[in-house]
C-alpha cells in the first residue's frame, strides 16, 4: 500500500493540519494578489489590505469571486504578480467557451504543480518501468506538458506523442509496449474502432491503465472503455486556470478524484446566489490556487457543476473527493423549456451496449418548437443489417432518453466511423436553432 503514495505525509495529513496549511498558503497568495491592480482594488473593497486580514479559513468567503472574464480583461499581463523575468512558462486555456486566457508560472510554480501529478500517477499504481504515452496535445494547452513532467518525476518512460495520428499512436503503443495513456474519452472511444483497420489486436498491446480527462464523461463511459481495453481508467480533472490537469486525481479506489487540498481550496456554491452548499450537494465548483505565485487566482468560478463527497476514501487520503463533472453552467441546453445537460444524453447512450463509440447532438427549430436529433454510431459487432433490429434499437434509445430527459428525441443510427472524429476535446453539440 505504501508504494501507492508519492507523498504519504501530505496525502494523509490530518484535516486540522491540512487546514492550517491552507490558511498559511492562502495568506501567501493574498500577498501575491495584492500586487496586481485588479485584486488590489477588489480586496481593498472587501476590507482585506494585508494578508493577516484573513484570520481563519472561513474568511476565504470574504474574498470576491474571480471569473473567466477577469482573466480576459487582464490580457495579457494584468494579473501577473511577479517580475516577467521570473516567469519560465506560459500556458493558455483551450478556449472551449471563448477567447483564450493566459497563465504564467515561475519555476517554483511548475515544481509544485508537477508534485501533484506525481501523486496522482503513483496513486494509480504506476511506477518506474511503466511506459507512458501522452496522447493529449502539447503546446499552449496544459494537458500535454502537465502530465509529461509529472510522469518524468515519478520515473516513467514518457513518450510525448501528443494528440492525433491514430495509426502512429497504435504502432507506438505496440512497439514500445505502452502501459499507461493520458487521453480524452472521445479519442479513446474513437481509437478502439480503428484498431482492426491497422491490423492491431488488443493482445498486441500491453495497456494497463489510462488517465482520462479534459472533458466530462460518465461512469458508463468509463465502464465501457475499461471493458473494451481491459485496463483501468482513472479520472483526472483540471483546468488551466488552476495550473492544468491534476487538480483532482483518482486513486486506485476509482471512487472519484481527490482534490489536492494543500494546493487548492475547493468550495461548492449555488451558481445563482454564490452561497456555499454543504458537501454532497451539487453546485458550481470554486477553486483558489494556493501554490502559484506568478498568477494568483482566488475563488475562481469554474462553471463546472459537481459535489464533494462527504465520506472519506478507503485509501486513507484525507483530501476530499470531487464528483464527476455533471455539466457546466454554460453547457446546459434548454430544449422546449426543459433543462438538459449533454452529459445526461451521454450517460444514457453509453449504457446501451449496441451503441458504438461516437455520437452527436443536433438542435434545430421549426415553428417555434425545438427538435432534438441524436446521431449515434452503431457498435459493429452487434449490427447485422437487419432492419427490424435497427428499429428496435432506435426505439430503445428513444425510450431511455425520454425516461431520462423527458424529451422525445429523433434518433439517427450511423455506421461506425460515420460521425466526426475528435482527437482532442469533443464538440458534440450542434445548435442550429433560430434565435428569436
Ligand atoms: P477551457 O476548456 O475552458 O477552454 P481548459 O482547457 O483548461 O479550458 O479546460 C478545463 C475544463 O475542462 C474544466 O473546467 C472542465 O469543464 C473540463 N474538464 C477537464 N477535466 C475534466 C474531467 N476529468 N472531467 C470532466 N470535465 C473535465
Ligand atoms: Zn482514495
Amino acid at each position: 500500500m505504501d508504494s501507492m503514495f508519492w507523498n504519504r505525509q501530505v496525502e494523509t495529513l490530518e484535516r486540522t493540519a491540512l487546514e492550517t496549511l491552507q490558511l498559511e498558503r492562502l495568506r501567501l497568495r493574498i500577498a501575491n494578489a495584492l500586487r496586481t491592480p485588479l485584486y488590489q482594488k477588489r480586496l481593498f473593497r472587501a476590507g482585506i489590505t494585508v494578508p493577516e486580514d484573513i484570520r481563519s479559513l472561513e474568511d476565504v468567503r470574504k474574498i470576491p469571486f474571480t471569473v473567466k472574464d477577469d482573466l480576459r480583461q487582464s490580457y495579457p499581463k494584468g494579473l501577473l504578480a511577479v517580475d516577467m523575468k521570473q516567469v519560465v512558462r506560459v500556458h493558455s486555456s483551450s478556449g472551449t467557451t471563448g477567447i483564450p486566457t493566459v497563465i504564467f508560472y515561475t519555476q517554483g510554480d511548475l515544481d509544485r504543480w508537477t508534485e501533484l501529478l506525481a501523486r496522482g500517477i503513483v496513486a494509480s499504481g504506476a511506477t518506474a518501468g511503466d511506459v507512458f504515452q501522452n496522447m493529449m496535445s502539447y503546446g499552449l494547452f496544459t494537458g500535454g506538458l502537465g502530465l509529461h513532467y509529472g510522469a518524468e518525476r515519478v520515473g516513467l518512460t514518457v513518450i510525448p506523442v501528443g494528440g492525433g495520428n491514430t495509426q502512429r499512436q497504435l504502432q507506438i503503443m505496440k512497439d514500445f509496449q505502452t502501459t499507461s495513456l493520458h487521453i480524452t474519452p472521445s479519442y479513446l472511444l474513437h481509437i478502439h474502432g480503428r484498431m482492426a483497420e491497422f491490423g492491431i489486436n488488443l493482445s498486441d498491446l500491453s495497456l494497463k491503465r489510462a488517465y482520462m480527462g479534459a472533458e466530462p464523461h460518465s461512469e458508463p463511459t468509463r465502464q465501457k472503455l475499461q471493458e473494451l481495453y481491459k485496463m483501468d481508467i482513472f479520472n483526472c480533472y483540471g483546468l488551466s486556470e488552476m495550473n492544468g490537469p491534476g487538480v483532482a486525481f483518482e486513486c486506485h479506489c476509482k471512487a472519484d478524484p481527490h482534490v489536492w487540498e494543500d494546493a487548492y481550496i475547493v468550495e461548492i456554491v449555488d451558481p445563482a446566489t454564490g452561497e456555499p452548499l454543504p458537501d454532497g450537494e451539487i453546485g458550481e465548483a470554486i477553486f483558489t490556487n494556493l501554490i502559484r505565485e506568478a498568477l494568483p487566482l482566488l475563488r475562481y468560478r469554474t462553471r463546472d457543476l459537481a459535489f464533494i463527497h462527504p465520506e472519506p476514501c478507503a485509501c486513507g487520503r484525507t483530501h476530499r473527493r470531487l464528483s464527476r463533472i455533471q455539466g457546466r453552467t454554460d453547457d446546459m441546453l434548454i430544449i422546449n423549456g426543459v433543462n438538459v445537460f449533454p452529459s445526461q444524453i451521454e450517460e444514457v447512450l453509453m449504457s446501451i451496449p449496441e451503441v458504438g463509440n461516437n455520437y452527436m447532438i443536433h438542435l434545430t427549430s421549426r415553428n417555434g418548437l425545438d427538435r432534438l436529433t441524436v446521431q449515434v454510431e452503431l457498435y459493429q459487432k452487434l449490427f447485422t443489417g437487419d432492419l427490424s433490429q435497427i428499429d428496435t434499437l432506435k426505439g430503445t434509445i428513444k425510450d431511455r432518453l425520454r425516461a431520462s430527459i423527458t424529451i422525445n428525441a429523433h434518433i439517427e443510427l450511423h455506421e461506425p466511423g460515420a460521425l466526426p472524429v475528435f482527437e482532442g476535446k469533443a464538440k458534440r453539440v450542434v445548435d442550429e436553432r433560430e434565435r428569436l
